[in-house]
């Protein structure tokens, strides 16, 4: 029989390893974490069960509902009219429909229906229109196609927050890609609408690992792999943990690129050089469980000096919680000195914010705080991003590489990763 290893239990690698073993494949997935999910891994906070980092679903997200429809639980996914924000230079406004623009201050009118129009068309645009957009720069696009006042009050220091100094090398399809996934997901131009999974998105997560397990599959928790071994005739032969080897016919990678160098040297120079060009942002993401909400908002974007945030993600306001939960995120390169910080200074800095964003919080309202940290939590795509990439199908017969850069110009998702690993599997059975 065909024996596969796969690394990486997180969406991709379970989902991978799903359709391999109801090909009657036998699957083992190695996890180097003490739990499946990677970014979207669930954790115990304090008697709440929940993501270590914020998760809802679009209206695009087909692969998720496909596979959701498959396992027969399409009744776990719940939709919610969402309400955003805008926290700019200290004022909170609505924001995400025509109305909230226009009542919005800051902007000239010729610039708001600039903006409007450019947001409203670029959601219009079909997805397989993204190829136009690959090698132009996302800046100059959004100040080409919305004007450069509403760049400058409304993107940009949403973006240096974001990127940082990738800033001015990103490419406009993958934002494009981002505008289009939130612009899709509404009931009508004057209301968003987003998704979440009944208990988080572990439930479908479990429900995919019971179902590998019950067609013969493993899940190897706390085992990381080191090595990828191939022979002389450049075949894969097997993987090592520690300095066992074990035999395998495949091996699917869906751990990220920039640990392959060390795990796969084998592979030819110029994909290693590939690998290692591929830039990444690390999270430092604080989750705050609160007696009182921050504001009625899911998602409230922030422009102002004063915050070292692009923004604030109330997961309450979209998901039934018995307590008030808020994820601030701190988006940043590791090589920044910030990233450093100890959990105590980015929480004291977040719980100021917090109480900017509403007087009303006194100390006794803040009853959590946890924070997580993920090293590559966001891959950055320059222009032409496609062409920097190696193939999926490696130059080592029986390997497969993907990682979340492979979901290009799609932004991060569960869905997109169990859309790609549904693709490593079909591809390694080729
Ligand atoms: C802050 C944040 C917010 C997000 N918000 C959303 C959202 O709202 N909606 C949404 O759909 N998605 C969201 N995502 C993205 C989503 O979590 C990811 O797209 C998805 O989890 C990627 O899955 P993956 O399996 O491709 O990769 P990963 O989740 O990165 O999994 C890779 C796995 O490989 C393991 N690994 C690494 N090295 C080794 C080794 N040597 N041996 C064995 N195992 C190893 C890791 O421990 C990890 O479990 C968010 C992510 C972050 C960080």
């Amino acid at each position: 029989m065909n024996k596969v290893a796969i690394i990486g239990a997180g969406p991709m690698g379970l989902a991978a390893a799903y359709e391999l073993a109801k090909q009657g494949k036998q699957v083992d997935i190695y996890e180097f974490d003490d739990r499946i999910g990677g970014m979207s891994a669930h954790f115990d906070f304090n008697g709440m069960n929940i993501e270590r980092y914020y998760h809802f679903v679009c209206g695009q997200d087909q692969p998720l509902f496909d596979l959701m429809d498959e396992l027969n639980m399409r009744d776990k996914l719940h939709w919610v009219d969402t309400k955003m924000g805008y926290y700019y230079n200290g004022q909170l406004h609505k924001w995400g429909d025509p109305f909230s623009l226009l009542k919005f201050p800051h902007l000239d009118l010729i610039s708001k229906l600039r903006y409007g129009a450019h947001m409203f068309f670029s959601s219009k645009r079909k997805k397989d229109k993204w190829k136009d957009l690959d090698s132009v720069d996302a800046v100059n696009w959004l100040k080409k196609g919305g004007g450069e006042k509403s760049y400058k009050i409304l993107w940009e220091r949403l973006f240096k927050l974001k990127f940082h100094h990738y800033t001015d090398n990103l490419s406009a399809a993958w934002i494009w890609a981002r505008i289009r996934r939130m612009g899709t997901s509404r009931r009508s131009i004057f209301q968003e609408s987003l998704g979440y999974i009944e208990d988080g998105s572990e439930t479908l997560l479990n429900r995919l690992q019971q179902e590998i397990e019950n067609k013969g599959g493993r899940v190897l928790l706390n085992t990381a792999v080191s090595e990828v071994v191939s022979n002389d005739k450049n075949k894969v032969t097997g993987i090592k943990v520690g300095n066992e080897e074990i035999n395998y016919d495949q091996v699917i990678s869906t751990i990220p690129l920039q640990y392959l160098p060390k795990m796969i040297p084998q592979l030819p120079d110029e994909h290693l050089i590939q690998y290692k060009q591929v830039q990444n942002i690390g999270v430092v993401c604080l989750l705050f469980k609160l007696k009182k909400a921050v504001t009625p908002n899911f998602w409230l974007n922030i422009s102002d000096d004063n915050f070292e945030i692009p923004g604030v993600i109330e997961m309450s306001n979209l998901r039934p919680l018995s307590e008030h939960i808020i994820y601030v995120p701190y988006y940043m390169p590791q090589s920044l000195d910030k990233f450093k910080w100890t959990d105590e200074q980015f929480i004291d800095e977040a719980k100021t914010y917090l109480r900017k964003l509403n007087p009303e919080l006194i100390d006794s309202d803040f009853i959590d705080i946890n924070v997580a940290r993920y090293a590559f939590a966001q891959p950055i795509c320059q222009p032409d991003f496609a062409h920097h990439l190696p193939p999926m199908r490696s130059a080592i017969e029986g390997l497969f590489i993907a990682d979340t850069s492979y979901y290009y110009p799609e932004d991060r998702s569960i869905s997109e990763s169990i859309h790609l690993g549904k693709q490593l599997a079909e591809m390694s059975s080729l």
